[in-house]
C-alpha cells in the first residue's frame, strides 16, 4: 500500500493534477463571483464628456469676478441628456443640470444656491474661478487603461464599471463541472422509504452545495453499490462527462471498499490512497490523462472536512481562482481538547471575532460520523500529533467561512 501523504503534499499534487476549464462568455448580469478570463481594458472616457455635478448655471468664471451681484442674460437650459448647441459668450449663462454636458464657451458652474433668476436673467452672488464645479472628461476611467486582469474575481464593483463600459457580456473561467457519486449499499435517496438497515445519502447534498460555493457545477452520478465492476462503470461515465470526479464511501481498506480497486479498473492511475490527518483518513486520490479522481470517506463529517481540505482546492483552481485555500488565522482556544492521537487532527471550531482577537470553541463531538458536529463549524483548527489544547492556549485555524 501507498504510504500515507501529508496535507500540504496532497494539496500540491491536487493542484496539479486538476487541469482546466474552457473559459465561457456570460451576460453581465450573471457575472457575479465570476473569474475573469479575459483583459478588460477602456473602451471610453467615464464621463465620456465634461459634466456638472450640481444644478446651477454654467457661465464664464472671469463674468462672475467683478461687483457682485454679476448680472447674467440666460440663454437656455440643458437638461440631462441633451446638449447645448450654442456657444457661451461673455455675459452669458445658461441654467444646467447634474450631469448634463458643459456647453462650449463655459468654463464654471455657479450653484443654484448662490443665484436668483427673474425676467430672463441671472443674478450671481458668489465669485466661481474658471475650472470650478467641472467635473472633467475622463476622471473615473480613461480611455485605454488597463482595468482588470485575467483572474479577477467579479464583484459588484467590477460590474458597474464594466456596464459603465457599455459591456454587456464577458469572458470568465468555465464553472468546473464535478461528476459526484455515492457509494454504499445502505444508501437511499431522499424522498423514498427507507427499509431497514437503509440510510439516506446526505454526502452528495452537503458536497453538491460545497461544490457550487467553490464556483463548480455538480453532475450527479447517482447512488452507487459496493461492486467494483459498477463503480468503474461510473466512474468511466464521470470522467467522460466532466472536468473532475468525486466519489464518497469505500475508501478504506474494508472487504466492501471498493474505490481504489474500481479506480484502476476504469484506467485510474493511483498518486495516493490514505492521508496523515484526520477526519478523513481513508481518501483515494487518483488522475487519467487531465482530470482528476477523488474517493472521500464515507462518513458525513469526514466527507466534508476531507473536501474542503481537497476538494476544494481543486474546483477554485479549476473555476480560475488564484486562491486556492481556506484562510488561516490564530485563534485562542476557548475549550480544552484533551484527546491526543499519532495523527494530524483538524478539530471542528466555532471561531469568533473578539476584541482580543480570534477565539475558537469545540461542538461536542468529533466524530468523523456525527453530521450534527458541523453545524455551525467555521473554520477547522489544526492540531498535529500528539497535540493537545488547554483553554486560553493559542492554536492554528483554517476560516471556512465564505468558503463552504
Ligand atoms: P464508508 O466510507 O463507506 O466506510 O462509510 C462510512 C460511514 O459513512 C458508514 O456509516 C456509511 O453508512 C456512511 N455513509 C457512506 N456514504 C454515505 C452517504 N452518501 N451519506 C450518508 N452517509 C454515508
Ligand atoms: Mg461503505
Amino acid at each position: 500500500m501507498l504510504e500515507m501523504i501529508e496535507l500540504e503534499q496532497a494539496q500540491e499534487l491536487i493542484l496539479a493534477l486538476a487541469g482546466s476549464t474552457s473559459p465561457e462568455e456570460v451576460p453581465l448580469l450573471q457575472s457575479r463571483g465570476r473569474v475573469l478570463a479575459e483583459t478588460v481594458s477602456a473602451a471610453l472616457d467615464v464621463p465620456p464628456f465634461d459634466r456638472s455635478p450640481l444644478d446651477g448655471y454654467a457661465v464664464r468664471g472671469e463674468d462672475t469676478l467683478g461687483i457682485l451681484p454679476a448680472v447674467l442674460q440666460l440663454v437656455g437650459e440643458i437638461p440631462a441628456g441633451s446638449s447645448f448647441a450654442g456657444t457661451i459668450g461673455p455675459g452669458m449663462a445658461v441654467r444646467i443640470l447634474t450631469g448634463s454636458p458643459i456647453p462650449a464657451g463655459a468654463n464654471a458652474v455657479i450653484r443654484q444656491e448662490d443665484t436668483q433668476e427673474e425676467k430672463g436673467r441671472v443674478q450671481i452672488f458668489q465669485p466661481v474661478r474658471p475650472g470650478a464645479n467641472i467635473s472633467r472628461r475622463g476622471e473615473d476611467l480613461r480611455l485605454g487603461e488597463e482595468l482588470f486582469a485575467p483572474g479577477r474575481v467579479l464583484t459588484p464593483a467590477e460590474i458597474g464599471i464594466m456596464a459603465s463600459q457599455g459591456l454587456s457580456r464577458v469572458q470568465v473561467f468555465g464553472r468546473p463541472r464535478v461528476a459526484l457519486a455515492s457509494t454504499g449499499d445502505e444508501l437511499k435517496d431522499v424522498g423514498t422509504p427507507l427499509a431497514p438497515g437503509q440510510i439516506y445519502n446526505s454526502n452528495f447534498y452537503t458536497l453538491a452545495a460545497m461544490i457550487d460555493a467553490w464556483g463548480g457545477q455538480t453532475l450527479p452520478l447517482g447512488l452507487v453499490k459496493d461492486q467494483v465492476s459498477d463503480l468503474a462503470e461510473v466512474i468511466r461515465q464521470g470522467l467522460a462527462a466532466s472536468d473532475l470526479v468525486v466519489t464518497t464511501g469505500g475508501a478504506s481498506v474494508g472487504t466492501y471498499d471498493v474505490t481504489a480497486r474500481a479506480m484502476e479498473r476504469a484506467g485510474v492511475e493511483v498518486a495516493f490512497w490514505r492521508a496523515a490527518f484526520k477526519p478523513g483518513t481513508p481518501v483515494i486520490c487518483g488522475y487519467k490523462g487531465d482530470k482528476l479522481v477523488l474517493g472521500l470517506s464515507g462518513n458525513p463529517a469526514a466527507a466534508m472536512i476531507s473536501a474542503a481540505l481537497l476538494l476544494g482546492p481543486a474546483v477554485r483552481k479549476l473555476a480560475g481562482f488564484k486562491s486556492f485555500y481556506p484562510k488561516r488565522v490564530q485563534a485562542t482556544s476557548a475549550d480544552e481538547f484533551g484527546k491526543s492521537s499519532g495523527t494530524r487532527r483538524f478539530i471542528r471550531a466555532k471561531v469568533a471575532w473578539e476584541e482580543s482577537g480570534w477565539t475558537a470553541s469545540f461542538p461536542a463531538s468529533q466524530q468523523p460520523g456525527i453530521l450534527r458536529s458541523m453545524l455551525g463549524t467555521n473554520a477547522l483548527v489544526d492540531l498535529m500529533p500528539w497535540g493537545t489544547l488547554q483553554a486560553g492556549q493559542v492554536c492554528n485555524a483554517f476560516l471556512l467561512e465564505e468558503w463552504i
